[in-house]
């Protein structure tokens, strides 16, 4: 007999025709996210979930006592309870490498939107305001060539960013990350700094690490005051790396100029959120590896994971 899978969320046909070989597998095929408590009766009688962000916690695993394999559609596993998963032996992995490009190019696209207003001011010339009036603040923003970025998280996906900013925008690029990586020195002649230093002279301040107990709340009120006044600050890791109520405070209170985020400490974002009400702010809904091939390029690693580790093999990706 076959293992069971199930996957919370649409795949593509090669994906599903990989895992047919293998499982016998079911897939949520509508675009709004299942609600949790369908997910508990769906996964009652798995061997693996397919999925993207969803908590294990022990009420899940509760729920499904056959459970051996979760495979992320994602990078990040921070919805994994690393110490719960392994006490009950049950495998974790994720999708990395993938992802990384089409992530950087958001990052980028989230750096000159924000630097040049253009979600700002796409608004205004969509609502007849073409010109601004007297009294208007004049539409300019400010060069993202020639720039100084300063990257926290020089990973798979910071080194992406880094080669954009280098090659593409010839800008200065400062990095802070846990170990030094010489290597990326060498090839794009990015600087390692100090993270206080890194703040302090940047302006753009781009945060790209996982969430861990680490980095959660690693970007808060004593950092933006390190910032720049004229400090564009842009988030693609979690929303969790960061204080956001101390970002909303250094906004109002002109201690940053402006800021991007992919990532909210609460998805979907609330919508009375005040950042949502800032015309400095660019806001994207977690978008960042969301591109039709590198979603589908993830899904099929992500089952290829699966059916590793189901079939006795060490999956590419194990993280737990
Ligand atoms: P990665 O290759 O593992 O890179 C993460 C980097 O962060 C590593 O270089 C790591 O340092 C560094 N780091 C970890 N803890 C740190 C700390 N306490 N202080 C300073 N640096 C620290 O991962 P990746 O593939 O680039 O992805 C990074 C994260 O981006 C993911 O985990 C995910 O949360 C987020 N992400 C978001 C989206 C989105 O849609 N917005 C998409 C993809 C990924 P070492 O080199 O020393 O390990």
């Amino acid at each position: 007999m076959k293992p069971k899978v199930y996957v919370s969320q649409p795949i593509a046909k090669e994906v599903k025709e990989y895992l047919a070989q293998y499982c016998d597998f079911k897939v949520w095929e509508n675009e709004e996210p299942i609600k949790r408590e369908d997910l508990l009766k769906e996964i009652a009688d798995v061997d693996g979930l397919i999925t993207s962000g969803r908590r294990i916690t022990e009420n899940l695993l509760n729920h499904a006592p056959n459970l051996k394999v979760v495979s992320n559609l994602s990078v990040g596993y921070n919805n994994f309870d690393l110490e719960l998963m392994k006490s009950r032996n049950v495998i974790g992995t994720n999708t990395p490498g993938v992802l990384d490009e089409t992530v950087a190019d958001l990052a980028f696209g989230l750096i000159l939107a924000s630097a040049r207003r253009i979600a700002e001011l796409d608004q205004l010339v969509k609502a007849g305001k073409w010109e601004p009036t007297s009294g208007d603040d004049p539409f300019v923003g400010v060069d993202v060539y020639g720039a100084t970025l300063g990257i926290i998280g020089m990973g798979r996906i910071g080194e992406s960013i880094a080669r954009r900013a280098k090659l593409g925008f010839n800008m200065d690029v400062l990095y802070y990350n846990r170990s030094r990586k010489p290597n990326v020195e060498d090839e794009l002649g990015v600087k390692y700094s100090d993270k206080e230093s890194l703040l302090q002279q940047s302006d753009f301040v781009l945060l790209m690490t996982p969430l861990t107990p680490e980095t959660q709340g690693m970007i808060g009120e004593k950092e933006f005051k390190l910032m720049k006044k004229s400090a564009i600050f842009i988030n693609v890791s979690r929303g969790q790396t960061i204080d956001e109520q101390a970002l909303i405070k250094a906004l109002e209170n002109k201690e940053i100029h402006a800021a991007a985020l992919d990532v909210f400490e609460q998805e979907p974002v609330n919508k009375d959120n005040p950042l949502l009400k800032m015309p400095n702010v660019v806001t994207t809904p977690h978008i960042g590896s969301a591109s039709r091939k590198t979603t589908d390029a993830m899904a099929m690693k992500a089952a290829k994971n699966m059916v590793a580790a189901l079939t006795g093999e060490e999956p590419e990706n194990r993280v737990v």
